[in-house]
C-alpha cells in the first residue's frame, strides 16, 4: 500500500496507540471524581495541558481547550466568541478558502444570528492581500478567522504580518485554524489569540483535538453541562485522547526541522516529474507547504484517476476528502483562477513522515501508466 493521503488523516504514531490503550486501561477514571484515581486522571491532564503549551511556547499566554476535533474547536472558536461578545460589534473577516468548519460557522452565524461577513478573496497563489484585510477592518470587526495552510493546496498565509495588522488597527481577535500547520511549517503561535487543530492530522488520534485561547479570552460555551475545559466545553474529557494529543503535538513539532528537508525532497520531485506535462496544471503555488502537492487534470476525470490508482493500492484524493461527498468543484482550486473542470478535477497527493522517495516514484509511474489506459 502507498498511502499518499495524510492531509485527510494520518496514520497513529504506534507508540501512542500503545499508550492510548494503558491510559485508558489504567487511568480511565473521571477527572472530576475525588477519589484517588479521578486525582490521578486530573494529574495526566494537567501535565498534557502543560506539554502542549511549553512546545507551542504560549505557556504564559494561553490555555488549552481539548475538544473532539478541529471541526469542533472552528465551530468553538468561532460562535463562542461571536456570540459572547456581539454587544462589542457584528463583523467577521475571513477568506474565501476556508475550510467548510469555518466558512460554514460564519455563515450560520450571518444567517441565524444577523452578523456581517467580509470575504477575503485569494490571490492565484492562495494567499490573502494584506491591503484588503486593512480596508476591510472596521470599528464593529469583533473576529478575523485567516487559516494557516489550505487543506487542499498547501498555501500559506503570512499569520505574522496578519497578526500585527489585526492588533493595529482593530480590537479583533485572530483566530487561525492550524490544522493543516501545525508540526508542518514554522508558526509562531504566540501571536495569535485562538487557534484549533485536530490530532488525527499529525499522527495522534482520531477523537482528539484543541482549541488553545489567549487567558483573557471568554466564549459562550456551545455544551452545556459539567462546566469541565475550564467552563468552555462541558463533557467527561478523555484522558488517553488528550495526553495523547499533547504527546503528537510534542513529536511533530520536535521533529519538524529534521523532516521538513525530506518532505520538500519528495515534493520537488512530483512537481519535477509534473512541470512540463501539458495534460496537468499544478494549483499548489511554489511556497506552499511541502506536504500538499495539488494539481489539476486538464482532459481526465480526476475522480477515475483516483479510483484507478486506488485498484493499484496508491491511495491519494480527488479534491477534498472532508468534501468527497458534496457534488460540483473544488472552491479552492477555484479561487486560483481555474475554470470548472479543473476545479473538478483536482488531485491531492500529501505526505507524511511515513512517505518514501520510493511512494513518489510509484505513484508517478502508475499514475503515467493509468493516463494512457483510461480514455477520459
Ligand atoms: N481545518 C482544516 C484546515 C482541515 O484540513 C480539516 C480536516 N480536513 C479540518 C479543519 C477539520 O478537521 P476534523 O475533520 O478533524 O474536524
Amino acid at each position: 500500500m502507498i498511502y499518499l493521503d495524510n492531509a485527510a488523516t494520518s496514520k497513529p504514531y504506534f507508540e501512542l496507540l500503545t499508550l492510548f490503550n494503558k491510559l485508558e486501561s489504567d487511568i480511565f477514571a473521571n477527572a472530576q471524581s475525588h477519589h484517588k484515581l479521578g486525582l490521578l486522571a486530573q494529574d495526566y491532564l494537567k501535565q498534557a495541558r502543560t506539554k502542549l503549551l511549553k512546545v507551542l511556547n504560549v505557556e504564559n499566554s494561553h490555555i488549552p481547550l481539548f475538544v473532539s476535533s478541529a471541526t469542533e474547536a472552528n465551530n468553538l472558536a468561532l460562535k463562542g466568541y461571536a456570540l459572547k461578545y456581539k454587544n462589542r460589534g457584528n463583523h467577521i473577516i475571513l477568506s474565501n478558502i476556508e475550510h467548510p468548519s469555518v466558512m460554514e460557522a460564519c455563515l450560520q452565524l450571518k444567517n441565524e444570528f444577523g452578523f456581517e461577513l467580509t470575504i477575503l478573496y485569494v490571490n492565484s497563489e492562495g494567499v490573502i492581500n494584506l491591503n484588503d484585510l486593512e480596508k476591510a477592518l472596521k470599528k464593529t470587526t469583533i473576529l478575523v478567522s485567516i487559516m494557516a495552510v489550505n487543506n487542499e493546496i498547501g498555501s500559506i498565509n503570512p499569520i505574522k504580518e496578519i497578526a500585527q495588522l489585526v492588533h493595529k488597527s482593530s480590537l479583533a481577535a485572530l483566530h487561525v485554524d492550524v490544522t493543516q500547520a501545525i508540526g508542518k511549517v514554522p508558526l509562531d503561535y504566540s501571536v495569535i489569540d485562538m487557534f484549533s487543530f485536530s490530532g488525527h492530522k499529525i499522527n495522534g488520534l482520531k477523537g482528539s483535538g484543541a482549541l488553545i485561547i489567549r487567558k483573557n479570552i471568554s466564549l459562550l460555551p456551545l455544551f452545556s453541562g459539567g462546566n469541565q475545559e475550564f467552563g468552555f466545553r462541558s463533557a467527561t474529557s478523555s484522558v488517553a485522547l488528550n495526553y495523547t494529543l499533547a504527546e503528537a503535538t510534542f513529536l511533530s513539532i520536535k521533529k519538524m526541522n529534521e523532516r521538513l528537508a525530506f518532505i520538500q525532497s519528495l515534493n520537488d520531485l512530483l512537481r519535477h516529474h509534473f512541470a512540463n506535462r501539458d495534460d496537468l496544471i499544478i494549483n499548489s503555488p511554489m511556497n506552499s507547504s511541502p506536504f500538499i502537492f495539488n494539481f489539476s487534470l486538464l482532459n481526465k476525470k480526476a475522480s477515475v484517476v483516483v479510483e484507478a490508482l486506488s485498484n493499484e493500492d496508491i491511495f491519494v484524493s480527488s479534491f477534498s476528502a472532508c468534501q468527497s461527498n458534496t457534488k460540483g468543484f473544488s472552491y479552492v482550486v477555484k479561487a486560483l483562477g481555474r475554470n470548472e473542470f479543473e476545479a473538478q478535477n483536482t488531485v491531492r497527493i500529501s505526505f507524511d513522515y511515513h512517505s518514501t522517495k520510493e511512494d513518489v516514484l510509484v505513484f508517478i509511474q502508475t499514475f503515467k501508466q493509468i493516463l494512457q489506459r483510461i480514455k477520459r
